[in-house]
């Protein structure tokens, strides 16, 4: 017996000198890492890290830290940021004859500090007619349990937004999409820009004074809000990189943003996709795995308020150089394949890597172009680019909410994922897998083809691609 597995174990070895840097890398990562220890650090000791904080600050000091202790070389890339806000406090209360209740809710992203008090109008639907003007609007939305329900009440939030503030509403009041008084942060359709208080109210309140507003009585909110506000101040990416070989001037990126909303402590949004960035380094350096193309892996930050960290990257650097870009970003859930973001062509590439990792499959790629995150700039620059995509279980209910904390992550499967990950970035940096940058005319036919504009519109991101402020100018 005892000979058998010695035999057993030198064929192994044997068969591992033959191992493939794929299958080396694959095994260290899911062997035991450091991956849980560092998602803790992030996410229970630095905590929620909105961009401008002083979490944000340590944040970016601990991923430079992480990735030198790897003995990867890295390096923090800086850039403006527009503007400042950090809220403090938010406090509501509804007050009805000659009673109140108080209500929980939270401030979309900018809404501006102060006192605000008025009429509450409910606002039933986009078609209804009810008169807005000087008012405080209060709309219901539906659950929110999936990607779809997320991207649905975006949309729909955007709506009511483009209606409140052409019929004078003086701010509106959103249904929590969530139940059990679970509050989340959201950006307004302005964005940076928003000038117009609006909340996101606590399910339960929001319902109740729909019900009162409906059997005719008269309601008026008072609600306080204080922030931290400024202009624009500098952040930092953290970028690291395993340098290529025969072609170390042609880059595959790789990243996951370091940023979060502070209600939770984003860990499945996105501490646990940073943990993996970091993972992939440590285990490439001590693998001594030397790509034929240079990896970069980025931290990237400021994504929340407009994917700033990312869009500087893309204006600092040579986009020519850059053969592929990757975001990682929707949470723990198992990894189902990619979206390919209107680059047809990359669907058989990323299902050809994939096979190397069949037995977490299957997989497949969609081909539709994804806003609202890191791989937008790379998008409008004309450069092929991924966005992992991922089953929602853990992502979509705890979507920048107090309940996105360490416990909602799925350990198990993140490690399954820096497997998956790990084998498409380093299989495309060592492929032969060349696809042309896209130019102006390319791109914008791409977002003809998706109909991107109202989506776009919804992130605030159409006038600076119409403009040329972001994007690839010819
Ligand atoms: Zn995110």
């Amino acid at each position: 017996m005892r000979y058998i597995n010695l035999f057993i174990l030198s064929f192994i070895s044997c068969f591992c000198n033959a191992q493939s840097d794929i299958d080396r890398l694959k095994l260290a990562l899911l062997n035991d890492t450091p991956i849980e220890e560092d998602l803790q650090e992030l996410t229970d000791k630095i905590g929620g890290r909105v961009t401008g904080s002083l979490a944000n600050e340590k944040a970016v000091e601990w991923g430079l830290k992480k990735f030198h202790e790897a003995g990867v070389k890295a390096w923090k890339h800086s850039f403006e940021m527009p503007t400042l806000w950090l809220e403090n406090l938010c406090e509501g209360e509804v007050n009805m004859d000659d009673g109140f209740f108080k209500i929980e809710m939270v401030s979309k992203f900018k809404s501006p500090p102060g006192y605000y008090t008025g009429d509450l109008v409910y606002m039933e639907s986009l078609e209804s007619e009810e008169d807005l003007n000087g008012k405080y609007a209060i709309v219901e939305q539906d659950l929110c349990l999936d990607i779809d329900g997320l991207f649905a009440e975006y949309d729909y939030a955007t709506r009511v937004e483009m209606i409140a503030r052409e019929k004078g509403a003086k701010g509106i009041l959103f249904m929590s999409s969530r139940p059990k008084k679970l509050l989340y942060r959201f950006l307004t359709m302005e964005t940076t820009d928003n000038e117009m208080p609006q909340w996101v109210v606590a399910r339960e309140d929001a319902k109740r004074i729909i019900r009162l507003l409906k059997e005719g009585h008269s309601l008026t909110i008072s609600a306080s809000m204080e922030a931290v506000t400024g202009d624009a101040f500098t952040s930092h990416n953290v970028i690291a990189e395993i340098p290529g070989t025969t072609r170390k001037d042609e880059v595959v990126i790789i990243g996951a943003h370091i940023d979060s909303w502070a209600l939770g402590t984003g860990a499945n949004d996105n501490g646990c996709n940073v943990a993996m960035m970091i993972d992939l380094a440590r285990q490439m350096k001590a693998l001594n795995i030397q790509p034929e193309r240079t990896i970069r892996l980025a931290l990237w930050n400021g994504e929340e308020q407009g994917y700033f960290g990312s869009w500087a990257y893309t204006q600092d650097y040579d986009m020519d150089q850059h053969k592929l870009a990757i975001s990682i970003d929707i949470g723990s859930g198992g990894i189902l394949g990619f979206f390919t973001n209107g680059r047809e062509e990359l669907v058989v590439q990323i299902d050809e890597l994939l096979k190397q990792v069949e037995v977490f499959g299957p997989f497949s790629q969609l081909n539709l172009p994804i806003v609202g995150t890191d791989n937008f700039d790379f998008m409008l620059e004309g450069v092929p680019n991924l966005v992992g995509r991922h089953a929602p279980q853990f992502y979509g209910p705890n979507y920048h909410a107090s309940s996105d904390t360490y416990d909602k992550v799925d350990l198990k499967q993140l490690k399954i994922n820096s497997a998956i990950v790990g084998a498409v970035v380093l299989g495309y940096a060592n492929g032969d897998y060349n696809l042309p940058r896209h130019d102006r005319f390319q791109v914008d036919q791409m977002i003809n083809d998706f109909y991107l504009e109202f989506t776009m519109r919804m992130f605030n991101v159409w006038e600076p691609w119409v403009s040329g402020e972001r994007g690839r100018k010819n």
